[in-house]
C-alpha cells in the first residue's frame, strides 16, 4: 500500500459504506459486465472536504486509493472487484479547453464540448509477459506509459538475470480496450465565431464505444502532458492529452445558453410587441442594405419549423434550409455570418475547407493516432441542432454531395468504410451560398449547373434566393452610403469601447449609429430565439391550413406545363409549414394563423421568381 493509499483507506472505505453500498452492491452482482462505480463528487464533497479537496489536486493517487478501497470492502457476495473502476462525475472543475494551462496539469479536471473525432476501439497492452528463451521463466512487465517498455533490468527467473533474448506472449499478457476521442468546444460556447479549439482524450475500458461524433459530453479526468517528438530527438513542448476518468452525456436538448428570470421577462415584453416581427427582422444583418426578404427568410431560418414524429418512427425535420446563390461580392458571405452570430447555435465553414471530414463526416487513417481509423464528425455533425453556415458551396467535395442528400432530409450522416459502420446525427438547418460557375449568374441558363449542384441536392432546399448583380445608379448610391456610413460607425464605436464612460462620447457616437444599429441587441436575439425553439411548439388554424394547400396545389399545376428547374414536390408542401411554423414562434404564438400562412407565400413567391418559376 502507497502512503495516500493507507493514509486515505479508513476514509474511503467509510465514505464507500455510507454512501454507495447499495451502488456497490449492485456493481457486485453485475460484474464483471459492468465494471465501473460512478461516484457524484458532490457526495464526496458532502463527506469530507479535505478528501475532496485532495482529490482535486491528487487525482492519480486517490483514484488508485479509492479503487484499492473498493476492492478490500467485504461483500455479501464471493466476487473479487479486482477490475473495478472508480468513476467520479459531476467535478467542479469546468475548465474550457482555450484555458487550460500547465497549472492544470495533474490535477482533476472537466472538459465540456461536443465530440468531433473517434477512433476505432482497439487493445492497449497494460501488463506484457516476456518469455526468456535461455530457461522460460516469464518476467512480467507493467506498460503505464506511452511507450512499450522491455525487462531493463533483465530475466526476473531464478539464477538467470540475463538480458534476454525474450519472446512477447500475448496469451499471458493483459490487455486493455483504448480509444482516444478529440473533444472540440461547442459552437454555442464560441464568442464572435471564433474558431473553435480541441483537446485529445484518451479512454480505457468501459468508457470507450461509447460516443460518437457529435455526442455533447463532459468529460471529467486528469490532465497529462505528452512531450513531442522531432525527427531528431525529442522537443521541449508538450502536448496536453485529457486521461478520461468519467463521461458524462448532455442530453440532447441541452441548452447552453443561460436565459435568466429576468431574459425571460424581457423576451416575454418583446414578444407582445405588435411590432416583434418587424423588429426581428431588421435586427438580422443591420449592416448589410436591403435584401428584405432574405432576411424575414433568414429569421425565420432561426426560429425553425417543428420536428414532427411520425407514428411509423419516421421523422420529419423541423430545420428549415435556405440557399443563396449569386454573383460575388454582394455580401452573401456577410449575411452567413451575421446568421451564424445571430443563431445559438452557429458554424460557419467553406465548401473548400481543407479538413478530411469536410461538411459531412469522413473515417480517415489518421497517423497522429498510430495509424487508426478514426471517425470525423464535419460541419453539419459540429453544427447539430443549430444552424451550419456553410460558404463557396459549389466547392464542396464530390463525396459531400452524395453525402447530404441523406444530411438534409433525414438529418444523419452513415459511414460505412474499412470495416466501420457509424451513423452520426445532423439535425442542423443549412444555410448555403454559393458563386456561380462562371463568375457572373446568367438568369437564362440552368440554376442547377451554374452552381454545381445536382437538381435533387437543390430540391432539399426549403428556399432558393438568386442574387443578381445588376448596376442600378439609385440603388448603388444607397449601397455606398450605408457601406460607408457602418465603417464610420464600426470606428466610432472602436473609440467608444476604448473609453467607456465617457457619456458625452456616448451620446454623440449613438446619433451616428442609429441606421446600423439592430433594433434587437445579438445577445438578447439569441436568447430570444433559444427561448422560442425550446419553449414553443405552434399547431396550424384551419383557415391556414387550407390557404397553404390551395397554393400549392395552384403550384404544381403550373409547375407541370413549365420546365422549372427545381420541381415543385411535396417538399414544397413540407417548406411551407415548417415557415409557417417558424413564424409564428416569432411571437411565442402557439397557433399558425392565415397571416403566417400568407407571409410564407409570399416570402415562398419571392424566390420561385427568382429561380425562374413565374
Ligand atoms: P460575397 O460573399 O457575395 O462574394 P461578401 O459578403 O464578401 O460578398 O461582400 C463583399 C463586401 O461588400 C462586404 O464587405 C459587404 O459588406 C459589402 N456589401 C455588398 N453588398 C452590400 C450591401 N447590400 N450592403 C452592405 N454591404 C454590402
Ligand atoms: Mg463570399
Amino acid at each position: 500500500m502507497t502512503e495516500t493509499e493507507s493514509k486515505w483507506d479508513e476514509k474511503l472505505k467509510r465514505f464507500f459504506k455510507d454512501y454507495y453500498w447499495n451502488e456497490i452492491l449492485q456493481l457486485a452482482n453485475e460484474y464483471p459486465d459492468q465494471r465501473s462505480l460512478s461516484v457524484d463528487f458532490t457526495d464526496i464533497e458532502k463527506f469530507d472536504r479535505e478528501l475532496s479537496k485532495e482529490f482535486l489536486d491528487h487525482p492519480e493517487e486517490l483514484i488508485k486509493a479509492a479503487e484499492a478501497a473498493l476492492r478490500e470492502i467485504d461483500l455479501p457476495v464471493e466476487k473479487n472487484l479486482e477490475e473495478a473502476h472508480v468513476r467520479v462525475i459531476k467535478t467542479p472543475n469546468r475548465i474550457s479547453i482555450r484555458e487550460l494551462r500547465s497549472k492544470h496539469l495533474s490535477r482533476f479536471i472537466a472538459i465540456e464540448g461536443m465530440i468531433r473525432k473517434a477512433t476505432e476501439v482497439r487493445p492497449r497492452i497494460t501488463k506484457a509477459a516476456f518469455e526468456c528463451l535461455r530457461c522460460g521463466y516469464l518476467t512480467f512487465v507493467d506498460q503505464n506509459s506511452f511507450k512499450f517498455e522491455e525487462p531493463f533490468a533483465g530475466c526476473e527467473g531464478e539464477n538467470c538475470g540475463k538480458k534476454g533474448p525474450f519472446k512477447i506472449r500475448i496469451e499471458d499478457s493483459t490487455f486493455i480496450d483504448a480509444q482516444k476521442l478529440q473533444i472540440q468546444e461547442s459552437p454555442e460556447n464560441l464568442k464572435g465565431g471564433s474558431q473553435p479549439q480541441s483537446l485529445e482524450i484518451d479512454s480505457e475500458d468501459d468508457l470507450t464505444g461509447d460516443v460518437t461524433p457529435g455526442d455533447r459530453v463532459i468529460i471529467n479526468g486528469i490532465l497529462k502532458s505528452r512531450q513531442r517528438t522531432l525527427k531528431d530527438g525529442k522537443s521541449t513542448f508538450y502536448d496536453l492529452v485529457l486521461e478520461a476518468n468519467s463521461i458524462e452525456h448532455l442530453d440532447k436538448d441541452y441548452d447552453e445558453l443561460e436565459i435568466t428570470s429576468e431574459d425571460e421577462e424581457e423576451i416575454l415584453e418583446l414578444s407582445r410587441d405588435p411590432e416583434i416581427y418587424g423588429k426581428i427582422v431588421s435586427s438580422v444583418a443591420p449592416s448589410i442594405y436591403g435584401y428584405e426578404d432574405i432576411k424575414e427568410a433568414l429569421a425565420l431560418q432561426l426560429f425553425s419549423g417543428v420536428v414532427k414524429n411520425l407514428p411509423d418512427g419516421s421523422r420529419i425535420r423541423g430545420d428549415i434550409h435556405i440557399m443563396l446563390v449569386g454573383d460575388p461580392g454582394i455580401a452573401k458571405s456577410q449575411l452567413l455570418r451575421y446568421v451564424v452570430k445571430l443563431s445559438p447555435r452557429g458554424v460557419f465553414t467553406s465548401g473548400r475547407s481543407a479538413s478530411a471530414s469536410g461538411l459531412t463526416a469522413a473515417a480517415v487513417k489518421d497517423d497522429l493516432n498510430d495509424g487508426r481509423w478514426t471517425i470525423e464528425g464535419g460541419a453539419l455533425v459540429m453544427a447539430d441542432m443549430g444552424i451550419a453556415a456553410v460558404d463557396e458551396m459549389d466547392k464542396m467535395k464530390t463525396e459531400d454531395k452524395s453525402a447530404l442528400h441523406e444530411a438534409m432530409e433525414q438529418q444523419t450522416i452513415s459511414i460505412a468504410k474499412a470495416g466501420i459502420i457509424a451513423t452520426l446525427k445532423s439535425r442542423c438547418a443549412l444555410l448555403g451560398a454559393a458563386n456561380p460557375k462562371y463568375g457572373r449568374f446568367d438568369r437564362y441558363e440552368g440554376l442547377a449547373e451554374q452552381i454545381s449542384m445536382p437538381p435533387a441536392l437543390l430540391s432539399r432546399f426549403d428556399l432558393i434566393f438568386v442574387l443578381l448583380d445588376t448596376p442600378d445608379h439609385n440603388l448603388d448610391t444607397k449601397i455606398a452610403n450605408h457601406i460607408l456610413q457602418s465603417h464610420y460607425a464600426g470606428e466610432l464605436f472602436e473609440q467608444r469601447e476604448k473609453l467607456p464612460g465617457s457619456h458625452i462620447k456616448e451620446d454623440f457616437v449613438e446619433a451616428e449609429m442609429e441606421v446600423i444599429e439592430p433594433v434587437i441587441q445579438p445577445e438578447i436575439m439569441r436568447k430570444y430565439v433559444a427561448y422560442a425553439r425550446k419553449n414553443v411548439f405552434p399547431v396550424m388554424e384551419e383557415d391556414a391550413r387550407a390557404h397553404l394547400i390551395k397554393f400549392y396545389t395552384d403550384l404544381r399545376k403550373t409547375g407541370e406545363s413549365k420546365n422549372t428547374p427545381v420541381p415543385v414536390t411535396a417538399r414544397q408542401l413540407e417548406a411551407l409549414v415548417r415557415l409557417s411554423e417558424a413564424s409564428a414562434r416569432v411571437r411565442l404564438s402557439n397557433t399558425v394563423t392565415l397571416d403566417d400562412a400568407k407571409r410564407t407565400i409570399r416570402i415562398t413567391m419571392n424566390c420561385l421568381k427568382n429561380v425562374g418559376v413565374d
